[in-house]
């Protein structure tokens, strides 16, 4: 089975470079385009499972380039996710009506955004896309939001099931709390560090409610893993 393949379409190159960065760490193969008009042909060269697409680009828009790709019967069926600096309704409403199929605002936590790009691979090639993260006696889907630890339904804030979303894909990993900062709230977006540690207490309080053993691991001078 090919790994998924996700065609990112963003010329800024600081965030094409962690968009890919972050995709290619979880199995995806990525392509990269500059502007619209590079993003079109390669569709057209190597057609992707799923499009990252900046609303804002030279050459031809992000908007274009979508409304170019939902017409054609050859490429309507790829699912398409509009990064837009914008938040305004109106916006989230014409991005939706030129055929993207999801839509983000700028700043993104890339953990939101990589959730997003699995929902619309699991439409597309639903067989390389795991549903359910398990450590342990914990298991997590990603795509309801459950999670519960030896069977019993555990209740986590958002912010708490990105963290745990996040270690639990890479188990044993050990995470930095500005690399946690960038997965999970966003690296736009000024957070102390302190806050990290806030809600590591607040998920490990969650995840030892039943008795169980703390799973999350405090690493001296470096941060925090899973097991
Ligand atoms: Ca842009």
């Amino acid at each position: 089975m090919s790994q998924p393949h996700v065609l990112i379409v963003e010329d800024e190159p600081a965030q094409r470079e962690v968009l890919g960065y972050n995709l290619e760490a979880e199995g995806f193969r990525t392509t990269r385009a500059e502007d619209g008009e590079q993003g079109l042909i390669m569709v057209d060269e190597d057609a992707p499972d799923v499009i990252v697409l900046d609303w804002m680009l030279p050459n031809v828009s992000g908007i274009e380039v979508c409304r170019q790709l939902k017409m054609r019967n050859d490429t309507r069926s790829i699912p398409i996710i509009m990064l837009s600096a914008r938040s305004e309704e109106v916006d989230k409403v014409r991005g939706l009506e030129t055929g993207a199929d999801d839509y983000v605002v700028k700043p993104y936590a890339v953990a939101e955004l990589m959730a997003r790009v699995r929902t619309q691979l699991r439409r597309v090639r639903p067989s390389t896309v795991g549903q359910i993260l398990t450590f342990e006696d914990i298991s997590l889907d990603s795509e309801t939001h459950r999670v519960t630890r030896g069977g019993n339904e555990l209740k986590l804030g958002p912010t708490e099931f990105r963290l745990l979303t996040t270690f639990m894909e890479k188990p044993g990993r050990v995470w930095s709390r500005e690399q946690l900062l960038d997965r999970v709230w966003g690296r736009d977006i000024y957070v102390d560090t302190r806050t990290v540690d806030v809600h590591i207490g607040r998920l490990r309080k969650v995840l030892t409610q039943q008795g169980g053993a703390d799973p999350v691991r405090t690493v001296r001078g470096a941060g925090y893993a899973l097991g």
